[in-house]
């Protein structure tokens, strides 16, 4: 099988031997009516009322969205109003913790005998994609095509990133029950773990947590940049190209984080729902690298304060890692679902005035997709709808490979994302 492209990134990983520490409960928590791909959640409870730990506080209004649970006991103290990165203004309950942590009664381990209950219990538990998409689990669950694979995302090759690298270290039993549940309901053939070959001892206890179960391999992954992304892993775990404009399920091949499978195998022995997650806190501004695990809500001033973060220097945040991160607007933020990561940087990366391209060729080299950047942004340029679809800029996943290793600094992989709105327009 022919290796797809990538880059090797610098070695950026300073919390990987850091075992994952449960942060104190902070004084406030704030949480926003949105944290995931879709629509808000409409607030359902009332300023001075009393919540439990997994109580619905936020209501799903459309199959666009999954609940919001409380992830501390406690008073609500306010129904405010929340910022978004995008500037968008969302409804957020702000709850006083009583440091009880008493669990909301309705919290019992949900009964999963068919692909429905799955679906169900993925969709009551909040579940969403736990790498960092933000996707909502149960959708996958609810498609109706047959699923011959499921794959395991375990290649967390963004920089800084170590949350999912600690949970295979620390919970291989919870990701292999979860895969073999799974496995199990939705009557799949093979699940395919993929791990970076980088990362041996995850490699290693995966593997023989999953001697027991029948059709559960490890595969170690090349360890390049961007290896989670879904076309790429799916690509070489199985062998299979995702086509342009499909995702991994329209093939038959259903993709879970190896956070998510495991969230999802507690739920079904708890029944408690997605309230806290492992958050890597990094970059130059934190002296020593740690993955804490975090209600959901916690101001990442809290967490940030936590992992001695030298605040007074901080000039920009991000959520997620190095590469695809976005930044964060304020230590106002709250940590949120698919957060898998908060950088904390002194300096601000501003990009680097681009010139003329030199025609090297090595954003056609770094890319996984085989795409042309050079002939998108000129498409792009010319705002040639036909030519952007020929080049089959649908493909492009914004890995930021080629603008990476572009020598004239041109933004290319910006540029190809705005290519793929003015086809969406079009
Ligand atoms: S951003 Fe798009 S065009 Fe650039 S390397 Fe990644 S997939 Fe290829
Ligand atoms: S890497 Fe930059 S300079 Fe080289 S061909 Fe691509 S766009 Fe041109």
């Amino acid at each position: 099988m022919k290796r797809l492209n990538g880059i090797r990134l610098q070695k950026g990983k300073r919390a990987q031997n850091k075992q994952i520490t449960v942060l104190p409960l902070p004084k406030l928590i704030r949480i926003p009516m949105l944290m995931h791909m879709g629509e808000p959640c409409s607030v359902c409870v009332e300023p001075d009322e009393y919540v439990y730990v997994g109580q619905v506080i936020g209501k799903p209004e459309s199959e666009d969205a999954v609940p919001i649970h409380a992830s501390v006991s406690g008073t609500v103290s306010v129904i405010s109003e929340y910022t978004m990165p995008d500037g968008q203004k969302i409804p957020c309950v702000e709850i006083v913790p009583d440091g009880l942590q008493v669990i909301h009664p309705d919290c019992t381990p949900p009964t999963i005998n068919t692909r429905q209950d799955l679906a169900d219990a993925a969709k009551n538990s909040g579940c969403v994609g736990l790498g960092g998409s933000g996707d909502l689990t149960y959708r996958k669950f609810a498609r109706t095509e047959k699923m011959h694979t499921l794959v395991l995302n375990g290649a967390e090759c963004e920089l800084y990133l170590t949350s999912d690298l600690r949970q295979m270290l620390e919970n291989a039993e919870e990701i292999i029950s979860g895969a073999a549940m799974i496995q199990k309901i939705m009557k799949i053939k093979e699940v395919l773990i993929g791990v970076q070959s980088n990362q041996p001892a995850a490699i290693q206890v995966l593997t023989e947590a999953a001697e027991k179960q029948k059709g559960i391999t490890v595969c170690p992954l090349p360890a390049v940049y961007p290896q989670g992304e879904k076309k790429v892993l799916v690509y070489h775990t199985t062998g299979l190209v995702v086509p342009e404009n499909q995702e991994p399920e329209d093939i038959g091949v259903l993709v879970l984080n190896v956070s998510t499978c495991a969230f999802l195998y507690r739920y079904s022995q708890t029944g408690i729902p997605l309230i806290d997650r492992v958050v890597t806190v990094d970059g130059n501004a934190v002296p020593k690298a740690c993955n804490l695990q975090v209600p959901i809500g916690t101001p990442i001033i809290d967490v940030l304060s936590y992992a001695s973060c030298e605040l007074d220097l901080v000039k920009q945040i991000y959520s997620g890692g190095g590469m695809m991160g976005v930044s964060y607007p304020a230590f106002r933020a709250s940590v949120i679902k698919p957060q898998n990561g908060l950088i904390a940087m002194k300096n601000i990366v501003k990009p680097k005035e681009p010139t003329d391209c030199i025609r090297c060729g090595k954003c056609l080299r770094a890319c996984p997709m085989n795409l042309i950047p050079t002939e998108l942004d000129r498409a792009y340029q010319q705002r040639n709808v036909r030519m952007l679809t020929n080049l089959h800029a649908g493909l492009c996943m914004n890995c930021g490979c080629c603008s990476y290793v572009c020598p004239a600094n041109r933004p290319l992989s910006e540029t190809i994302k705005q290519a793929k709105a003015l086809l969406t327009n079009a």
